[in-house]
């Protein structure tokens, strides 16, 4: 059965303890957030998750959308949901106060996201590319531009995508072919066809705010000739009001595995007005501001599903009566025992466990970088957060989506048959969460983007916010008297990343496709030892809670250190053969020729 209670009590550990209050309620703009403030707005969003959202998720994915004629119905019940969305005030969370939002920080944005996409990603799809787009506009466009449109973008009456993706153009946007020619009155006119937009036609919101990457006619060819456009489904009167129609139409939306409730559609620019943002054939630049909020988002919606996934799993482990417990009945008096008694059902919810736990702290650490990065009074600090950021964006996209597909599939393997067949709705979830792993540049492109862009940038230094912290934290704690146990095979795993790290920097200077073999491992190896760091901080913590006194929630620290136990003894350990694999290199993966595949 797809249910699913917001895990707020996880959420507010992550916030207020683990990454800690103090580092945000420090921020300018973020006196207010204490737990008095965030922790009542989690609980909102929880409702809608819970009471709007999740009950969409069922009859979005039997209706999908509709395509009729160039309009686009989403399925029954996800117009009202989207006023109620609006309505809230949701759409304008994070957004800044100067273009009609609330101003709150990404450390409780990135908590809300994660529960509207635990009970409905398709949902959670239109307002996050809003999102993304408000973001590239607020950072590049004009301010005439901005004016016009954020703030409806903002109050989510107009909503966003993002245009790059062509027929015959995906990972590689240097071969795009739509056109933008420059008119007499500063705007350009737009000319191509696009596929697999999200969002990119729908009945939610009275206008459609595409950003499109085209090329100018005396561009350079490849990546370096690209520009950023804004064009509206609907042209914009001078007060504001909707004009005329825009050459930009939907010709189409795909029928996919997934999320259909999302429409994803084919489009069609012919001569649609638009307005360069940003500088002239510097339109990656643009879009990547719209790309990396999106990848964080997406990595979320990876943690989202698989916390979903992990509650139905619980759920039905605790009811599904099969076999008896080796150890001898546990429930004599049922025909039966539930299968959460059975060691291989354990150890599939406790790996679920912690790594949606594991990744919930990732996501809160990233997004309180994020916070300090974009309001810290210290240069410094924000030069530090920044470099974080930069480097665990493709970490949090990979590792979460590839996680939450992981914890789908566990889920269904949990229910066995019936987790196959439709009617528990389990089998959605493994649907749903698939294409994150494709979406927003694929995960191997993330892969290649750690090792390739951040791991040598600057000699080494986006590694530095992580590696000294974590080397700090070893060196302070292996003779602790209740984690130090912890620490040392912590260490080890540790060591295997410092060690692939230095093999991939030699080997990769020589030869890059040293460095691409050996990509989507490093990524899985850097991401399991950072969950591991979290993973004993989070244990300190729960420690020093109960040393406390913390009796009424003794319960909820004692499952973290069973939790954080579970991760250093059975997940940690594969680094090493991570390591192994890194290290034998790309030989054996090119030795054969293409013909004999
Ligand atoms: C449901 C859905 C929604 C989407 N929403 C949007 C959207 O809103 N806007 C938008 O613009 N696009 C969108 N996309 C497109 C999506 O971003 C692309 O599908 C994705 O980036 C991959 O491009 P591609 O499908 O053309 O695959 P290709 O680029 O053809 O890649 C095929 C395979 O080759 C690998 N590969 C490619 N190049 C390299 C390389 N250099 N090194 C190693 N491996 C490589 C890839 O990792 C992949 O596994 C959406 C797609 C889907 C299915």
């Amino acid at each position: 059965m797809q249910t699913y209670q917001a895990p707020l009590r996880d959420m507010r550990f992550v916030m207020h303890e683990l990454i800690g209050t103090e580092s945000l309620v420090a921020l300018p703009g973020c006196e207010e957030m204490t737990p008095d403030l965030t922790d009542p707005i989690l609980e909102e969003a929880a409702k809608l998750a819970q009471e709007v959202l999740l009950p969409l998720n069922v009859v979005g994915d039997i209706e999908g959308c509709v395509y009729e004629n160039g309009v686009v119905r989403t399925p029954t019940g996800f117009k009202e949901a989207y006023k109620a969305f609006c309505e809230g005030g949701w759409t304008s969370l994070a957004a800044s106060a100067e273009w009609g939002g609330q101003g709150l920080p990404e450390s409780l944005n990135k908590q809300v996201e994660e529960m509207l996409c635990a009970a409905n990603i398709s949902f959670s799809l239109y307002p996050g590319l809003t999102q993304g787009a408000y973001h590239a506009l607020r950072h590049h466009a004009s301010q005439e531009l901005k004016e016009i449109y954020l703030p409806p973008m903002v109050e989510g009456r107009w909503s966003g995508t993002m245009n790059l993706t062509e027929p015959h153009c995906g990972t590689d946007l240097g071969l795009l072919r739509t056109k933008a020619v420059p008119q007499e009155d500063g705007s350009y006119l737009i000319t191509g066809n696009k596929i697999f937009i999200s969002a990119g036609e729908h009945d939610l919101a009275e206008n459609i705010v595409h950003l499109v990457l085209a090329r100018m006619p005396d561009a350079p060819a490849g990546i370096k000739g690209i520009s950023l456009f804004l064009v509206p489904k609907f042209l914009v009167n001078p007060d504001g009001s909707l004009g005329p129609r825009n050459g930009a139409k939907a010709t189409g939306i795909e029928h996919k595995l997934g999320i259909k409730a999302s429409a994803t559609c084919q489009m069609s620019f012919d001569e649609a007005k638009g307005w360069l943002i940003g500088e002239p054939n510097k339109g990656m630049r643009a879009m990547f501001t719209m790309m990396n909020t999106e990848r964080l988002a997406v990595g979320v919606q990876g943690l989202g599903v698989g916390e979903a996934a992990y509650q139905s799993a619980v759920f039905y482990a605790k009811e599904r009566l099969q076999g008896r417990s080796l150890s001898g009945a546990k429930h004599p008096d049922k025909a039966a025992d539930p299968i959460i008694v059975h060691p291989d059902i354990r150890r599939s919810l406790m790996t679920m466990r912690a790594w949606n736990e594991g990744c919930r702290a990732l996501a809160g650490w990233v997004a309180r970088e994020i916070d300090i990065s974009e309001r810290s009074n210290d240069p410094e600090r924000r030069q530090s957060a920044e470099d974080f950021t930069a480097l665990m964006t493709p970490v949090v996209k990979a590792l979460l989506t590839d996680l939450g597909f992981e914890n789908a599939s566990q889920a269904v393997q949990i229910y066995g048959g019936h987790g196959y067949i439709r009617d528990h709705g389990v089998e959605q979830y493994l649907r749903d969460a698939r294409i994150a792993m494709i979406y927003e540049g694929t995960n191997g492109i993330q892969a290649l983007d750690l090792v390739g862009r951040k791991m040598g940038a600057h000699m080494g230094r986006f590694l530095r916010p992580f590696f000294h912290p974590v080397s700090e934290f070893i060196e302070a704690n292996k003779d602790d008297a209740q984690i130090g146990v912890l620490v040392g095979p912590f260490a080890k795993g540790f060591g295997a990343l410092q060690l692939a790290t230095g093999h991939i920097a030699q080997a990769g200077l020589k030869d890059p496709e040293e460095a691409g073999a050996a990509a989507t491992e490093y990524l899985r190896l850097f991401g399991i030892v950072a969950l591991g760091y979290l993973w004993l901080r989070a244990a300190k913590v729960a420690n020093a809670a109960l040393a406390n006194g913390g009796a009424s929630e003794a319960e909820f620290y004692k499952s973290k250190l069973a939790t954080a136990r579970f991760y250093i003894e059975r997940i940690l350990p594969q680094a090493a053969p991570l390591l192994a694999g890194i290290k034998a290199g790309k030989a054996a993966m090119m030795a054969m020729e293409e013909a004999a595949f």
